[in-house]
């Protein structure tokens, strides 16, 4: 739950604190970080939580979270080509993954979709998206003091100040609310927290008890983290029964109207058709064309939904891989005109040959999962090296050979 729009803000500020050298995290107390802890309490305290909660939250805090900083440098979604940002989030496991949990969750989804109004695949869509239907939680950089996290921004992004003071507030207020203990609030380096990544704003301002046992825990109870999701789309306008939006033909002479709105009869009346050649439902709803595909790629017309799911995370492309995960989710197929890529995708058995290979070459010592994460791109990079192959770090069927050649 942390938008683009904001990601953006920061990958600009990030230039300013690499250049700035990082407050030494070790072992003597930073003066400075000390006196900002000092003028903070006194400020949550105006802010009606109380001394003790404050000095509690405080008192092991010796110093900023590096990571943070350095998390913070890393947006997947602004310096990945498009195929692979899709690769990465919407592909045969998480489809796979989101069929056991649509299963298994059905009675609870049933009950969301009829009270919030929205359709389960796009809520497990966002579960899939921001944790993996939370399998990312167990990672250690989801494992991160929310207190600190919080503490580090508010200290050391001046700019967004006010921002990461609000939300250091909401997080002690969690603590004095007594929904979690201090070593149980956790969350990304961004603060966000739980199954759905709220942060804690977001948190007090979407929670929603979904088993009714008196407390919101979007962190280990799964109906709760669901609904809450659900809230918030609903909140942000979600259309009940509607879609998020057409994949769609367009004339080449329609293109230059990319980010425009209209009625589907209007565009339908410009020559564009539905890809897959039927015809649109509701003729009267708005819609705006995108052309998210790249050049040759697929083209959209997305309805008021697709805005609604970018109110969670303000970025195209999550937006469409929820979108897109969705309908896979549904029963539905791949986009009809593929995402342009240089090289076809690999199954899920390929990418585990390709970890187990590496592995046996001393390239990757990570979990053999075929999930093709940092750890897996920086060990097919340094093999592409060793075989004076280009050095980016893609599973592609060429990599594979050269690996059953090599061992
Ligand atoms: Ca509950």
């Amino acid at each position: 739950m942390f938008g683009s729009s904001l990601r953006t803000v920061l990958a600009a500020l990030v230039a300013v604190w690499i250049a700035a050298p990082l407050v030494s995290s070790s072992a003597h107390a930073d003066p400075k970080f000390e006196r900002w802890k000092a003028d903070f309490a006194r400020y949550a305290v105006g802010k009606g939580i109380s001394k003790a909660i404050v000095q509690k939250a405080f008192a092991d805090l010796k110093s900023i979270d590096p990571d943070v900083i350095r998390s913070v440098r890393y947006q997947p979604e602004f310096r990945n080509p498009l195929w692979f940002y899709f690769d990465s989030r919407v592909n045969e496991r998480t489809t796979k993954n989101g069929l056991v949990m649509k299963e298994k969750w059905s009675r609870w989804l049933t009950a969301i979709e009829k009270r919030y109004g929205v359709d389960r695949h796009i809520i497990l869509a966002i579960w899939s998206m921001e944790t993996g239907y939370g399998s990312a939680l167990s990672r250690p950089s989801a494992q991160r003091s929310v207190i600190r996290s919080l503490a580090t921004l508010a200290f050391a992004d001046a700019k967004r100040r006010k921002l990461w003071r609000a939300q250091l507030i909401s997080a002690l207020q969690i603590l004095q609310d007594g929904i979690l203990s201090k070593d149980k609030l956790v969350g990304s380096w961004s603060g966000a927290m739980g199954h759905t990544q709220f942060i804690p704003t977001s948190y007090y301002r979407y929670k929603q008890d979904a088993d009714g046992d008196g407390k919101v825990d979007i962190w280990t109870n799964i109906p709760d983290a669901l609904a809450t999701a659900a809230n918030h789309l609903k909140v942000a306008g979600w259309q009940k029964g509607k879609t998020w939006g057409y994949e769609v033909r367009v004339p080449k002479s329609v293109e230059k109207l990319k980010r425009k709105t209209k009625t589907l009869k209007e565009w339908e009346k410009l020559g564009v058709v539905r890809a897959n050649g039927n015809a649109f439902p509701r003729p009267d709803d708005r819609a705006t064309l995108r052309l998210l595909g790249g050049k040759n790629g697929p083209q959209f017309l997305m309805l008021r939904n697709f805005f609604v799911i970018k109110r969670y995370n303000n970025a195209d492309l999550y937006a469409l891989a929820v979108g897109h995960q969705a309908d896979l989710l549904r029963g539905g197929g791949d986009f009809i005109v593929p995402i342009p890529r240089p090289f076809r995708r690999l199954t899920l058995d390929e990418n585990v040959e390709v970890q187990k290979r590496l592995a046996r070459l001393g390239f990757y010592k990570g979990p053999v999962s075929g999930i093709i994460g940092p750890k897996t791109r920086s060990a097919i990079a340094n093999a592409q090296q060793k075989f004076g192959m280009r050095r980016d770090g893609f599973a592609s069927k060429k990599l594979l050979d050269r690996l059953r050649a090599e061992s």
